[in-house]
């Protein structure tokens, strides 16, 4: 205890979820401690997780256990005060929000949990922290980071790209399983979603999969014109018995379809073929475990990342031409947001009206 009254407190103006549709505006203070630094966000996007806690599409237990809480977890900021001499005040950062437990503990390996100790990636850590789920998320005007967790933006990357690096490294952290393979693989992603764009985009941009090596199974024909860097397939027109095999999919579906997805995904993979799961439903999926027996398909499950998921994707993003492609999935309006009621309306209207193209929030505190 003695120690923390020592430490700096930072007051925060947060737009906390209290129940479903109700957000309210409350200050939190902060205690800064000697591994942290305070970060003013500018600029975030609204992800689905995001919205099945404002419009209450949650467990009530969970609903109870996590609320009040600032939403937001996919953003950027700048730096306000730091004592790190890596950042300086007004530095733009990516904001890692999936805080390690046991790493930033100072207990040693022997007392870490079975996921960190076995070293299968801290996003698997069972004593993390996640923003904006279970702990207060972007949505306010102060936070703090431990230094792992904030991520220099490189000069050449804008902010409204930059704003895309947490979900970029969900893609990042899934693929790293298939990493050997990609470089000579056909690949197929089934979604025509903010996922499965994300993804195929990376398969091409950044692990330099071909056009003619990469394609994209969605079921609206609109969604999928934007895939123009891949080869793409409706799902009701395809021939899956007959079409070209490859050698890894990636299923970025989730919810009802995803059943589809993994079965046909499974049809169309060549024997020892990969199959990467990405997309989250809720309901338990039947899948075709015969042919996985009988083809040697090796299934990985992926979620979330971690802070060393985020410098290379940065890299990456430095190239134009991947800009240009990510740039598809922003809209050309920023959503200011001034006050809780601009927050509050933000959300009910991304929950309102679904779009393909993210929901992107110009913080201004
Ligand atoms: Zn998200
Ligand atoms: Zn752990």
């Amino acid at each position: 205890m003695n120690d923390l009254i020592q430490l700096k407190t930072v007051q925060s103006r947060a737009f906390r979820l209290i129940r479903p549709q109700v957000i309210e505006e409350t200050i939190i203070e902060h205690f800064v401690r000697p591994h942290e630094v305070i970060i003013e966000p500018t600029l975030a996007s609204i992800c689905h997780a995001d919205l099945r806690y404002y419009t209450g599409n949650r467990r009530p237990e969970a609903l109870v256990k996590k609320l009040p809480m600032a939403l937001i977890h996919e953003g950027i900021g700048v730096i306000i005060d730091s004592t790190h001499p890596e950042f300086s005040p007004g530095q733009r950062v990516v904001i890692v929000p999936n805080i390690p437990g046991c790493s930033l503990s100072k207990e040693n390996i022997e007392e870490w949990c079975p996921a960190c100790k076995k070293g299968i990636g801290e996003n698997y850590c069972l004593r993390g922290r996640f923003l904006g789920s279970g702990t207060d998320g972007i949505a306010q005007s102060r936070l703090v980071m431990p230094t792992k967790c904030v991520i220099p933006i490189p000069e050449q990357v804008p902010d409204e790209i930059a704003v895309l690096t947490e979900l970029c490294s969900v893609s990042y952290q899934a693929l790293q399983h298939v990493e050997k393979q990609l470089q000579t693989a056909r690949v197929a992603v089934f979604g025509d979603g903010p996922v499965g764009y994300l993804t195929a985009a990376m398969i091409h941009h950044l692990y330099r999969v071909s056009q003619d090596h990469l394609r994209v199974f969605g079921a609206i024909s609109e969604k999928l014109d934007q895939f123009q860097f891949a080869e793409r397939s409706l799902v009701q027109d395809y021939d899956f018995n007959n079409g070209e095999k490859v050698d890894i999919a990636v299923e970025c579906t989730g919810g009802r379809f995803s059943s589809n997805a993994i079965n046909q995904a499974i049809q169309i993979l060549n024997p020892g073929g990969f199959l990467i799961l990405m997309g989250v439903s809720e309901e338990w999926v039947p899948i075709n475990t015969r042919d996985i027996l009988e083809k040697g398909i090796t299934i990985v499950g992926s979620s979330r990342s971690s802070s060393y998921d985020y410098p290379p994707v940065l890299e990456a993003m430095k190239d134009p031409e991947y800009q240009k492609t990510l740039r598809r999935i922003i809209p050309e309006q920023h959503l200011p947001i001034r006050t809780v009621e601009e927050f509050d309306n933000a959300l009910s209207d991304a929950a309102k009206h679904p779009n393909w193209k993210k929901s992107i929030l110009k913080f201004i505190w």
